[in-house]
């Protein structure tokens, strides 16, 4: 490729501040914006390449973190909401008007069940946790990247020093292969 890959537009490289604790989400809205207080560091914050999580425009990736479920408090313009895909997992609250992902919530049991999606650079403040890793880079071709162009992205997250991987890291694939293995009964 050419020209440099959009992985995303504001991918936090920075340290996380030290007892940081939180800010304010705020929609793209001109005006009348959507507000999500999040009274939390973030955790677990990473490029995700799968085709349900908000991307800015242009972007190949979105950067996605969690943070308690009960952390996340909807503070101004929440009527402006609604659940994209009622179906999915995850239940992404957007923004009507001008489509920003506010926050991710999961109902159902499951093992992130109880933390909150968020999108950290929809916030003011900095001081949120970096971007650790990737997820679901193979992904990317299933929104139009071309197949041939995934050796220049890989080798684009080996310059940036983030480890990528095309399902989740292995800590949180391990949380989810135990919360499976607890719920069969196969650990006890
Ligand atoms: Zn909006
Ligand atoms: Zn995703």
């Amino acid at each position: 490729m050419s020209t440099p890959l959009n992985i995303h537009p504001n991918l936090n490289r920075n340290a996380a501040a030290d007892g940081f604790a939180g800010g304010k989400l705020l929609c793209n809205c001109a005006s009348d914006k959507v507000e999500v207080t999040v009274a939390s560091q973030s955790f677990h914050n990473h490029a995700c390449g799968c085709t349900k999580c908000w991307k800015p425009a242009g972007a190949l990736f979105a950067q996605i973190a969690v943070a308690p479920r009960d952390k996340v408090t909807v503070t101004a313009n929440g009527d402006k909401l609604a659940v994209v895909d009622p179906s999915a997992t995850i239940l992404r609250h957007a923004c009507t008007v001008c489509g920003t992902h506010m926050y991710g919530r999961i109902e159902k049991p499951h093992a992130f069940n109880g933390l909150d999606f968020i999108h950290t650079e929809l916030s003011e403040e900095a001081g949120w946790t970096p971007v650790s890793f990737a997820a679901f880079v193979s992904s990317i071709i299933e929104s139009g990247t071309r197949p041939e162009d995934m050796e220049a992205v890989r080798a684009t997250f080996v310059e940036l020093d983030i480890p990528h991987y095309d399902c989740l890291s292995p800590a949180l694939m391990d949380a989810l292969s135990t919360y499976a293995a607890k719920t069969s009964g196969v650990l006890q």
